[in-house]
C-alpha cells in the first residue's frame, strides 16, 4: 500500500489524495499515464516514459503546465518517499476539473498526481510454464481514431478485450486491426519467433510504442538475432516457433497456446527465455 501520493505539486497521505467528480479525466478519460517500473531503487528506462508521456499529452493537446524535469523531480520523489526499491509508478496527467460538458479547454488545470506501490501482475509459475491466450474479436482502435500510441485513460478498447479473454480463462487477448494484421494484446506488445527471425508488429498496425518492446529489440539485435517489423497475421501466431508478450508490467512472458493451438512444444522457447533473462541483466 503506497504511503504517500503526489496530488498536483505535493506529497499529501492517500486519504487526502482525492479527485473531484467534474475531473474529465474521470468524466471522460480524458488524459494521459504511463506505467513505470523502479529496479533495484532505479526507475528504468525514465526518459523514455516521460517522453511517451508529454507526446501523448501533445496529440491530445493537453498541456501539462510542468516541464520534463518537474515531472522527473516529482516522480523520484513519490518514488523515495515510499521507499520503492523494486516496484511500479504510475504517472497521471487528467485534464482536470471542467464542466459536464465534453469541451477540454472548458477544463482550467491539468491535474497531475503519481503513485508509487508493489507489483506482481502474474505468478511466478506463469513465466516457467508460459500463458495462454485467445485472439480478441474487439478489434483494435483505429489509428486514425484514438491512436493506439497515446497512452490515454480511455482504455475501454483494451478492458473489452480483457473481458473476452477472462470468459475464456485466459489472462491476455491478442488484438487485430480492423484489416486483421496483429496489432497487440490488451496491455502487451506482441513478438514472434521463425525459422530464428523474430518478427513484431509495426508502430503502424496499431500497437503502443512499448519501452519494453524498444529493449527487447535492442536486446535481441545484441544476440545476433535478427528483428522485423512487419505484418503479423493470426496465421503467423498460430504457426510460430515462439511466440512472447512484452510490457512493463508483464516483463517478458512466453505464450504457449493461442486459440487452442499449442506453440512450439508448448513451453517458453528458448530464446524468449534468453531475452527474458538479457531483459533482467539490462534492468541492472
Ligand atoms: N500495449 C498496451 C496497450 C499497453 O497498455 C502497454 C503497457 N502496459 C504496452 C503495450 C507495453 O508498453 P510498455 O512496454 O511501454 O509498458
Amino acid at each position: 500500500m503506497a504511503k504517500k501520493i503526489w496530488l498536483d505539486d505535493r506529497l499529501v497521505d492517500p486519504q487526502d489524495a482525492k479527485v473531484s467528480v467534474f475531473d474529465h479525466g474521470l468524466l471522460y478519460g480524458d488524459g494521459v499515464f504511463e506505467g513505470i517500473r523502479v529496479y533495484n531503487g532505479k526507475i528504468f528506462e525514465f526518459d523514455a516514459h516521460l517522453k511517451r508521456l508529454f507526446e501523448s499529452a501533445k496529440v491530445i493537446r493537453l498541456e501539462i503546465g510542468k516541464t520534463f524535469d518537474q515531472i522527473k523531480d516529482a516522480t523520484q520523489k513519490t518514488a523515495d518517499a515510499n521507499q520503492i526499491e523494486n516496484g511500479y509508478i504510475r504517472l497521471v496527467v487528467t485534464r482536470g476539473e471542467g464542466t459536464l460538458g465534453i469541451n477540454p479547454f472548458l477544463c482550467k488545470k491539468p491535474l497531475l498526481f503519481i503513485i508509487a506501490d508493489g507489483i506482481q501482475l502474474y505468478p511466478e509459475e506463469m513465466y516457467e510454464k508460459g500463458m495462454r491466450v485467445i485472439s480478441s474479436s474487439v478489434i483494435r482502435n483505429h489509428i486514425h481514431s484514438i491512436p493506439p500510441q497515446v497512452k490515454s485513460l480511455n482504455y475501454l478498447n483494451n478492458i473489452l478485450a480483457k473481458i473476452e479473454a477472462i470468459d475464456y480463462n485466459v489472462p491476455e487477448a491478442i488484438m487485430y486491426n480492423h484489416s486483421g494484421y496483429v496489432a497487440e494484446a490488451s496491455g502487451d506488445n506482441v513478438f514472434i519467433l521463425k525459422n530464428g527471425i523474430l518478427y513484431t508488429p509495426s508502430i503502424e498496425a496499431g500497437a503502443l510504442n512499448g519501452i519494453t518492446r524498444n529493449v527487447v529489440m535492442k536486446l535481441a539485435k545484441k544476440e545476433g538475432i535478427e528483428v522485423i517489423e512487419k505484418n503479423l497475421t493470426k496465421f503467423d501466431l498460430y504457426v510460430a516457433d515462439e511466440f512472447f508478450l512484452t510490457g512493463t508490467a508483464a516483463e517478458v512472458i512466453g505464450i504457449v497456446e493461442i486459440d487452442g493451438r499449442t506453440i512450439g512444444d508448448g513451453k517458453p522457447g528458448k530464446i524468449t527465455k534468453l531475452l527474458r533473462s538479457k531483459f533482467f541483466e539490462y534492468t541492472l
